[in-house]
C-alpha cells in the first residue's frame, strides 16, 4: 500500500442500457427505479436486482456485498408474485468494504450498518489476505445456493428508512 494524505478514486461503475432503453423509469445512471421490494415503479412484471436497480430511488452501494442478497430478494419477489402473497421488502445491511491493492496489499474497512465508516480498518497484507478470502467466500456462497436454493445468508439492517 502507499501511503497518501488523500486518495481519489477515478474508476467508475456503470449499468447496462436496457432499462433505459426499455422506456421504464430509471435513475440518472440507468438503474431501473423500483419499490422496496425490487419491483419496477412502472410495471409490477418486472423486478432489478444488484447494480441494475435504484429501490426508492435511493440505491445502495454498487458492490458484490449487495448484489448477491438483492439477487436472493428479487428472487423471493417474483416467487411471492407466483404464490399470490406480499413480497418482502428490502433487508440487507452494509458492513463495510475491502480494496484489493495488488496480490501483497489491501485494505478492510468497517462499516456502520448504513455503511458510513467506523473507525476501524487494517491494510497491508492482512487486507489482501481478507480480500482474498471475501472472494473465495463470494464463490463458495454461489456454489452453496446453486446446490442448495435459498441457503444464501446476509447481514440484515431492517427496512430502509425510505418514504411510501
Ligand atoms: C473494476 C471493478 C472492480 C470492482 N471491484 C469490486 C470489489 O472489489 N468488491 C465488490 O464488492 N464489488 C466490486 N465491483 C462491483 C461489482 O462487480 C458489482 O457491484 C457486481 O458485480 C454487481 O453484480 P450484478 O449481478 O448486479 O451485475 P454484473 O455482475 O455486472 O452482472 C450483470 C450481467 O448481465 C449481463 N447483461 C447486461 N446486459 C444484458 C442484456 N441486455 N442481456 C443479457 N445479459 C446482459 C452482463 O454481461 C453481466 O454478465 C467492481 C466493479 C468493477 C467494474
Amino acid at each position: 500500500m502507499r501511503p497518501s494524505a488523500l486518495t481519489i478514486w477515478a474508476t467508475g461503475f456503470g449499468t447496462p442500457e436496457l432499462a433505459a432503453a426499455s422506456g421504464l423509469r430509471t435513475d440518472e445512471l440507468g438503474r431501473l427505479l423500483t419499490d422496496e421490494t425490487l419491483t419496477s415503479v412502472d410495471d409490477d412484471r418486472i423486478v432489478a436486482a444488484g447494480d441494475a436497480a435504484a429501490p426508492s430511488g435511493l440505491p445502495l452501494r454498487m458492490c458484490g456485498q449487495i448484489a448477491a442478497p438483492l439477487a436472493a430478494q428479487a428472487v423471493d419477489t417474483v416467487l411471492s408474485r407466483i404464490a399470490g402473497t406480499e413480497p418482502p421488502v428490502l433487508d440487507v445491511a452494509l458492513v463495510g468494504s475491502c480494496v484489493s491493492l495488488g496480490r501483497r496489499a489491501g485494505l478492510r474497512q468497517f462499516a456502520r450498518k448504513d455503511d458510513s465508516a467506523l473507525n476501524f480498518c487494517f491494510g497491508g497484507r492482512l487486507g489482501a489476505a481478507y480480500k482474498e478470502l471475501t472472494c473465495k467466500l463470494g464463490v463458495a456462497k454461489i456454489r452453496r445456493e446453486a446446490r442448495k436454493p435459498g441457503s444464501l445468508l446476509w447481514a440484515k439492517g431492517g427496512p430502509r428508512p425510505v418514504s411510501a
